[in-house]
């Protein structure tokens, strides 16, 4: 007797072979992998206390989305208009305008809105620079995502140079400015690694400055001038070996250089994000390294410059494809995104034969898994491999009809087909109807929170539609 039955689906296993099982079934047991194969053979070998029909659904691997953010989905499009601006206004909103209830709220809605998508496992980054004044924000986010049951991994650590960063502590109506310097940073990161471990399972922690150098690059695109990098590097190094780290940020040329030559900070436990402007010598030194790549390609940091995703993968490069969701202008539709990555990619080279429709499927599953180290257990549907599972309803007018499997995937399915999600073996969306929490009270106390932080953080003018909106070409 096994636990669960999954029967007569188009198993989309992502395995080694990459084999399709049709009339496909997989048996789960103490929510791990127990047998894979064919309707007929799993029939005869076992009972199952519960059984699933999946005819005429596709059953695979439940997405990895390699980044996305903490935060942004309460303020989804809120200031999209404002350019490069947008960045120090939603900074400044972390620090100064949440509270504890903002991050569980939005946690819970985050996490909500991946379950329903697909997504099984996502990187959080804490804010656009990390709260980390205090414990109480990432574990709020925590147990916001904890009550959804999807895997996070929260990625946080220090704020952006100059330290001290000033915050804002909320109680009621009432403010408090408090400072929090490097070190407190990454005390508070230790304080939230210890809390996590003991609170969800499915939740890890990774190390996350910044960006690769701590400090961003001057407007002219060069490394800013950090006169202690190398002392903080060494800092954030000891919590990553105390607690077996991995380190994961955003990264942009000539910082993976800079972080090569002067920091030795790269290696296989790196994943960075947007990779954007490379130069050949970055690529080659991502490659001997090992380090992977998080590509966002709805990211607006791609638009003045591209991360060169083809080269990368030519070069041996584990890239994996992520959302940087959700704002300002995105959500956590990872089939949305690989289809954005297939677009961009073709039309820079001008052919339609680059990023294939299956590679792109390996960037969100296998690909992904290996971005963050969870190889051995997610990305694909084999024996003894976690069962983080999706089906997806086939039966559909832009699903029809039920062949070429693998191309409709990449190429027609969005999120919302996604009908049932298992993570660990555990049925969290059953028929699109999410199991552990009730949908629309959660939706509900979004929509209040989002109000309370618009007037707290002051962003009314923000929401506002903007001068050129309408009858422009542009802004
Ligand atoms: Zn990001």
């Amino acid at each position: 007797m096994v636990d669960l039955m999954i029967l007569h689906g188009t198993l989309l296993t992502m395995d080694i072979q990459r084999r399709i099982i049709y009339d496909g079934a997989i048996a789960i047991e103490k929510g791990r992998i127990f047998d894979i194969g064919t309707t007929t053979e799993l029939n005869s070998k076992y009972n199952a206390r519960r059984i699933i029909d999946a005819s005429r659904k596709v059953i695979m691997p439940g997405l990895i989305d390699t980044h996305g953010h903490a935060g942004h989905s309460l303020i989804k499009t809120v200031a999209e208009n404002v350019g490069d601006d947008w960045v120090s206004i939603v900074e400044n909103f972390y620090k100064e305008g949440t509270t504890p209830d903002y991050w569980y709220i939005d946690g819970k809605l985050a996490a909500l809105e991946r379950l329903k998508f697909g997504v099984t496992c996502g990187v959080s980054y804490l804010g656009s620079c990390a709260r980390t004044d205090d414990p109480i924000y990432g574990i709020k986010h925590c147990e916001g995502v904890s009550k959804i049951g999807i895997r996070d991994i929260l990625a946080l650590g220090p704020g952006r140079p100059p330290y001290p960063n000033k915050y804002v502590e909320w109680k009621g109506n009432v403010s408090k400015e408090v400072y929090a310097s490097f070190e407190r940073n990454l005390e508070v990161t230790e304080d939230i690694i210890q809390k996590v471990k003991k609170l969800n399972h499915r939740i890890d922690c990774t190390m996350s400055p910044p960006s690769i150098t701590i400090g961003s690059l001057t407007k002219d695109g060069r490394v800013r001038d950090l006169p202690d990098v190398e002392e903080k590097v060494e800092a954030m190094k000891h919590v990553i070996e105390k607690w077996n780290l991995k380190l994961h940020c955003h990264a942009y040329s000539p910082q993976i250089k800079f972080a090569a030559d002067k920091l030795d900070l790269l290696g296989p436990h790196v994943s960075l994000v947007h990779c954007t402007g490379l130069l050949k010598e970055e690529i080659h030194i991502l490659a001997k390294t090992d380090t992977k790549v998080c590509h966002a390609p709805s990211a607006r940091s791609i638009i003045p410059i591209q991360c060169p995703v083809v080269e990368l993968l030519d070069a041996g490069v584990t890239v994996s494809i992520a959302t940087d969701g959700s704002s300002p202008d995105r959500t956590f539709d990872l089939f949305k995104e690989l289809r954005m990555a297939m677009t961009i990619h073709r039309t820079f080279f001008k052919d339609e034969s680059f990023m294939p429709p299956g590679k792109v499927l390996e960037m969100v599953t296998v690909d992904a898994a290996k971005t963050l180290g969870y190889e051995n257990d997610l990305g694909s549907l084999e024996l003894g491999k976690k069962a983080d599972i999706i089906i997806i309803d086939m039966m559909k007018p832009h699903l029809v009809p039920f062949f070429m499997i693998p191309q409709r995937v990449a190429y027609e399915v969005s999120g919302q087909d996604v009908e049932t999600v298992i993570v660990e073996g555990e049925i969290l969306m059953e028929n699109s109807s999410v199991k552990k929490v009730n949908e629309n009270s959660i939706l509900e106390s979004a929509q209040e929170e989002a109000e309370n932080a618009i007037a707290r953080g002051q962003l009314e003018k923000y929401l506002e539609i903007p001068k050129g909106f309408w009858g422009k070409s542009r802004y």
